[in-house]
């Protein structure tokens, strides 16, 4: 099922009771005894859950000694196209690039484009149409129905593997665990996994045992799911002529199983 993410923040903070969000606060420092040092000045609570991110100052502040994120090599922009017919998600691999789109429930199209790209290199859309008009349709048409003010980019990056996801009275969950490549469309499903696998352990067992059970039950299923997504866009990205010509020949015939197979422990989970 696809959810275009606002529609997913929104449904997620009017859950939320209004006084217990504070926007615009900026944490610096957090430390394994529960204080929160910010821009407001420094709080203390008995559970501190880091939710903040590839680039978490929690994750930071507890594990100093770690490595930050890894740029992986490939650039990823995002857009939404107007409604239109298209057969299905489908993903189209070149050499190097390839571009995927998924009808969401509203007719309209969410298109990704992935290629190989130095950090921090900036390509807008009108290069991307070029640089995709001869693919098959409807790839040129989604790109030329696009609003240059509805392309994302973003550097792919991905996070080292913790040792532990809890240090003291505070965990850290989502991207600031476990951030990962986009290629399994993961990420944002293996953060709200985390929080209620945390928030019933936590509630089933206290916060000291709880941590321990949610560390114990979500590290191995999200750094598998990591390692797994990793090699699910490795070979997209590939090259060399010889290497992709083969595997655009195997590829196809592969039975589908295989690739259902490699996918399932991602695709289910039950708390
Ligand atoms: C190109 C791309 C495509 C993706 N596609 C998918 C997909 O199809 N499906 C999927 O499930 N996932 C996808 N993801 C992954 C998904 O975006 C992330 O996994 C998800 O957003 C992680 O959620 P999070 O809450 O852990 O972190 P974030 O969404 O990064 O939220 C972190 C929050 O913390 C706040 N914050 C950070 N630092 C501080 C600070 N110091 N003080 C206060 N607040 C702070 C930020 O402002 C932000 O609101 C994709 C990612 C990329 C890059």
């Amino acid at each position: 099922m696809t959810v275009h993410r606002a529609a997913l923040v929104d449904l997620l903070r009017a859950a939320v009771p209004p006084e217990a969000l504070r926007p615009g606060i900026d944490v610096q420092h957090v430390q394994p005894d529960g204080t929160v040092h910010h821009g407001g000045g420094a709080s203390t609570a008995d559970l501190v859950v880091g939710a903040d991110g590839v680039h978490s100052v929690t994750r930071r502040s507890l594990w100093p000694h770690l490595p930050g994120p890894r740029y992986v090599g490939y650039t990823t922009w995002r857009l939404i196209a107007p409604p239109q017919p298209v057969e299905g998600s489908v993903e189209t691999w070149g050499r190097g690039e390839r571009f995927g789109h998924v009808p969401m429930p509203d007719g309209r199209i969410y298109c990704y484009v992935m290629a190989n790209a130095p950090a921090d290199s900036h390509v807008g859309l009108d290069e991307l149409r070029e640089r995709f008009a001869r693919w098959r349709q409807p790839i040129p048409a989604l790109l030329g129905s696009a609003h240059e003010e509805a392309v994302l980019q973003h550097d792919t990056h991905e996070l080292p593997m913790l040792p532990t996801y809890v240090s003291g009275n505070v965990a850290v969950l989502g991207d600031a665990a476990h951030a990962m490549t986009p290629n399994l469309g993961q990420g944002a499903c293996q953060a709200l996994e985390d929080a209620v696998t945390l928030a019933h352990a936590v509630d089933t067992l206290g916060v000291c045992a709880g941590l321990e059970a949610y560390d114990r039950d979500r590290r191995p299923r999200t750094q598998l799911i990591v390692r797994r997504s990793r090699q699910a866009g490795a070979a997209a990205h590939w090259i060399s002529t010889p290497m992709t010509t083969l595997r655009d020949a195997v590829l196809p015939l592969l039975p589908n199983m295989l690739f259902a197979r490699s996918l399932t422990p991602a695709y289910t989970w039950t708390i």
